[in-house]
C-alpha cells in the first residue's frame, strides 16, 4: 500500500474538532495518519473511526452514537467538484450505516477554520447550538431557535451572529422531532439520506455556524496541481453534461429517464404516462428558475433557484426540485403539478425532510388508497386520489410534525406497511429505507447497487443507469468498465458495479461529486500533485474496494446478514408496457456472480480471509 500522507498530510489542516454535548467539552484531536494513508478522509476516515466507537447495541437516538462531519483532502483547494462534505453515523433508520453527502459551501469554510471535521458525541440537556471561528469554539443556548424551520432559523441567525459571513448547518422540526428520515440543511443544500437530521435533533443541537481564516490545504507540487486543474476544467467545459446541468440541473434527466424506462411511474406500477412533459427540467427552467447555484468553486452551477407565487404559497429564491424529488412528487402518484411540486420541495427543504424517503411513504400511502387497502378515515380524513397534490403538501407537514397519521409515516414505509398489515413484496424498501428513483428493471444492476449499497439502497454507490449507457458520454474503461446492455444480467454487468463501487467509495472519501465524471485518471493525476506520491488506477480501485468493504464490515457488526438481502417484488414486477415492458432483473444469479467476484462467503456475508487480509481490515473487530 503506498504511504500517501507522512509527517505533513497534504490537503488536510490534520485537525479535528471534538465536542462531547453532554459534558460540554470542547476539544481537538489529531487526524490519524494511519486512516488517511488507508481510507482518505470523508466518508472512509469516518467510518474507520465510527467502527470502534459504535456498538450493535448502540441505540442512534441515543447520547452514545456520534455524529461525524467530515471533509476531503481536497476541500478548499482549486480542484473542481471537490466542495462537497459528508456527514456520517449509525442511522436510526436502517439501523446501519448512516452517511448523507452535501454540497456547498459549509464544508471549504470549516476548513478554513482549521478543521478537517467535526466529531459529536453525547447529548445536550436543552437546544444548544456551536459556532466556530477559526479555533474559538463557543456553546450557545438555542432555546430560541427550536421550533424553526431553517429558513427562519437561518434568517434567525444571521441577524445576530457576530460573524456576519459565517456558513450556517442545521436541522428543521423534522429533525427536532426525530422523524427517521430528517436531513441536515447547509447554505440551502441537504444532507438527504438516512436520517443524519434525527441524529442531530436526538443530541439537542440545532445549528453549527462556521467562519475561518486561518488556513490552507498545502500541495507538495502546485505546478503539477495547477496543470491537472486546468486539464480538468477544460474537460468540464466541454462536457456534454455540463452544458445540460447548467441550463437545467439534474431535472434535465426527467424526460431521457422517462424515455428509457429509468424513471418510476405510480409508485412503480406503471411504463407510460401522457402527462410526463408538465413537469420537465425544460418546463421547470421556463415557469419557475430565476438563476443558477453553485457549490463553492464549481463552474457548473446545477443548482436552480426558484420563484413560487400563488395564492396559497409564496417563496422568493428558493432551491428548485432535482430530478429525485420531481420523480417522488411528480410521476410516483400521477400528479403533473410542477408548482405543486416546487412547493413539496421547498416545504422539506424548511422542515428538514429528505425528499426521497417522504415521497416514496408519501406514495405508498396513495397506492394503498387507490387499491381500496386504506380509506380517508385511517388517514385523517384526506382524500388521496392519484394526482392529488393539496393532500401530498398536507401529509408532508404532518409527517415534520408527527400529527396525525404523520406520526406513522415518520417512521417510514414499512412502519405503515405493519400498520395497515401490507406484505412486504407491496412496499419499496431495501433495508428498511425507500428506494431512489432508477428503476432496476431498466438498469439491471441497479439491483445489486441498491442492496449492497452500504447506506441502505442509494443509487450515487454505484450509478450503472447513467455509466454504463451506450448514449451516454462518462467513459469508465480506464476503470475496466464496459458500456454495456443495461437489462443484463451476466457477469459483465456485475463486474462493471463491483467496480464502479469501488470507484465511488473513493468518491465518497476524497468527496469528489458524482454529477461530473471526468476520467479516472485525471483523479489519480491530481492525488499525486497533491501528495507526492505516484498513484494510479489499481490503486485507486484497490482504496475504494477497501472502504466499501470496511463499511460491509461496519454493517455486519450492525447486525447485516445475507437475509437483508431482499427485493420486494413491487421492484421486480415486469412492467406491462413502456419501454421496459416484461423485464426484470435475475437478482438470484446477479447475486452469486457478486459474492463470486466480492469473495465473500455465500453463508453469512463476510469478506473472506484472503480478502481482508488483501485489503488489510483483518484486524478489524467485527463480530
Ligand atoms: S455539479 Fe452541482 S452539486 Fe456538484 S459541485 Fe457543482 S454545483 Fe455542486
Amino acid at each position: 500500500m503506498i504511504q500517501l500522507f507522512g509527517d505533513t498530510l497534504f490537503g488536510f489542516s490534520g485537525k479535528l474538532l471534538k465536542i462531547d454535548l453532554s459534558l460540554q467539552k470542547i476539544s481537538e484531536e489529531f487526524i490519524k495518519n494511519d486512516f488517511i494513508n488507508h481510507f482518505f478522509g470523508g466518508a472512509g476516515y469516518a467510518c474507520r473511526y465510527l467502527f470502534e466507537k459504535i456498538e450493535r447495541e448502540t441505540d442512534p437516538l441515543s447520547a452514545e452514537n456520534i455524529l461525524f462531519i467530515m471533509n476531503g483532502p481536497f476541500t478548499l483547494t482549486d480542484a473542481p467538484l471537490s466542495s462537497r462534505f459528508v456527514i456520517c453515523s449509525k442511522s436510526p433508520y436502517t439501523g446501519l450505516w448512516g452517511e448523507a453527502n452535501c454540497g456547498g459551501t459549509f464544508g471549504p469554510e470549516l476548513k478554513k477554520a482549521g478543521f478537517d471535521g467535526i466529531i459529536i458525541s453525547g447529548r445536550s440537556e436543552h437546544p444548544i447550538m456551536i459556532s466556530i471561528k477559526n479555533d474559538s469554539v463557543k456553546l450557545f443556548d438555542a432555546k430560541e431557535l427550536w421550533g424553526n424551520g431553517i429558513k427562519k432559523t437561518r434568517t434567525h441567525l444571521k441577524a445576530q451572529l457576530e460573524w456576519k459571513d459565517s456558513k450556517i448547518l442545521c436541522i428543521g422540526q423534522a429533525g427536532e422531532n426525530k422523524v427517521n428520515f430528517a436531513n441536515i440543511n447547509a447554505e440551502g443544500r441537504s444532507a438527504g439520506r438516512t436520517g443524519m437530521g434525527a441524529v442531530m435533533g436526538a443530541k439537542n443541537l440545532k445549528a453549527i455556524t462556521v467562519q475561518g481564516n486561518s488556513f490552507k490545504p498545502t500541495i507538495t507540487q502546485p505546478k503539477k496541481f495547477k496543470d491537472s486543474i486546468k486539464r480538468l476544467i477544460t474537460f468540464l467545459i466541454s462536457a456534454n453534461s455540463t452544458k445540460v446541468l447548467r441550463e437545467y440541473g439534474t431535472s434535465a434527466t426527467v424526460l431521457g429517464a422517462y424515455a428509457v424506462g429509468d424513471l418510476p411511474i405510480k409508485y412503480w406500477s406503471l411504463g407510460r404516462w401522457n402527462k410526463i412533459h408538465d413537469i420537465s427540467g425544460e418546463k421547470l427552467k421556463k415557469d419557475f428558475v430565476i438563476r443558477s447555484k453553485s457549490c463553492y468553486g464549481c463552474l457548473i452551477g446545477c443548482g436552480r433557484m426558484i420563484n413560487i407565487d400563488n395564492e396559497d404559497y409564496q417563496a422568493q429564491e428558493c432551491e428548485g426540485p432535482e430530478y429525485e424529488t420531481i420523480a417522488g412528487f411528480g410521476s410516483m402518484i400521477l400528479n403533473n403539478n410542477l408548482e405543486s411540486i416546487a412547493i413539496a420541495n421547498d416545504i422539506c427543504n424548511d422542515c428538514g425532510l429528505d425528499t426521497i424517503s417522504t415521497s416514496g411513504v408519501i406514495a405508498l400511502l396513495f397506492d394503498l388508497y387507490n387499491r381500496n387497502i386504506i380509506e380517508s378515515s385511517d388517514i385523517d380524513n384526506l382524500k388521496l386520489n392519484w394526482g392529488n397534490s393539496s393532500s401530498m403538501l398536507n401529509l408532508i407537514k404532518k409527517i415534520a410534525k408527527k400529527e396525525g397519521i404523520g406520526k406513522v409515516l415518520a417512521e417510514g414505509s414499512n412502519a405503515v406497511g405493519k400498520k395497515f398489515n401490507i406484505p412486504k413484496d407491496e412496499i419499496a424498501t431495501i433495508n428498511n429505507m425507500e428506494v431512489p428513483y432508477h428503476d432496476m428493471r431498466f438498469c439491471h444492476g441497479m439491483a445489486l447497487t441498491y442492496v449492497y449499497s452500504p447506506r441502505g439502497p442509494c443509487h450515487t454507490t454505484a450509478d450503472g443507469f447513467k455509466v454504463f449507457r451506450k448514449d451516454n458520454e462518462v467513459d469508465f474503461s480506464g476503470l475496466g468498465i464496459r458500456k454495456i446492455k443495461m437489462n443484463s444480467n451476466s457477469k459483465t454487468m456485475v463486474k462493471n458495479i463491483i467496480r464502479l463501487q469501488n470507484y465511488r467509495s473513493m468518491y465518497s472519501s476524497l468527496i469528489f461529486c458524482f454529477f461530473s465524471n471526468p476520467p479516472p485518471s485525471y483523479i489519480c493525476d491530481l492525488i499525486q500533485a497533491l501528495t507526492g506520491e505516484v498513484f494510479e488506477i489499481p490503486d485507486l480501485l484497490s482504496s475504494g474496494e477497501r472502504i466499501f468493504n470496511l463499511k460491509r464490515l461496519f454493517n455486519i457488526k450492525m447486525g447485516l446478514t445475507p437475509q437483508n438481502e431482499r427485493i420486494p417484488k413491487i421492484l421486480l414486477n415486469p412492467l406491462e408496457k413502456g419501454p421496459t415492458k416484461l423485464m426484470s432483473p435475475k437478482f438470484e444469479k446477479l447475486r452469486e456472480y457478486y459474492y463470486r467476484y466480492r469473495k465473500w462467503n455465500p453463508i453469512d456475508g463476510i469478506p473472506t480471509q484472503t480478502k481482508l487480509k488483501k485489503l488489510k481490515l483483518n484486524q478489524m473487530n467485527f463480530k
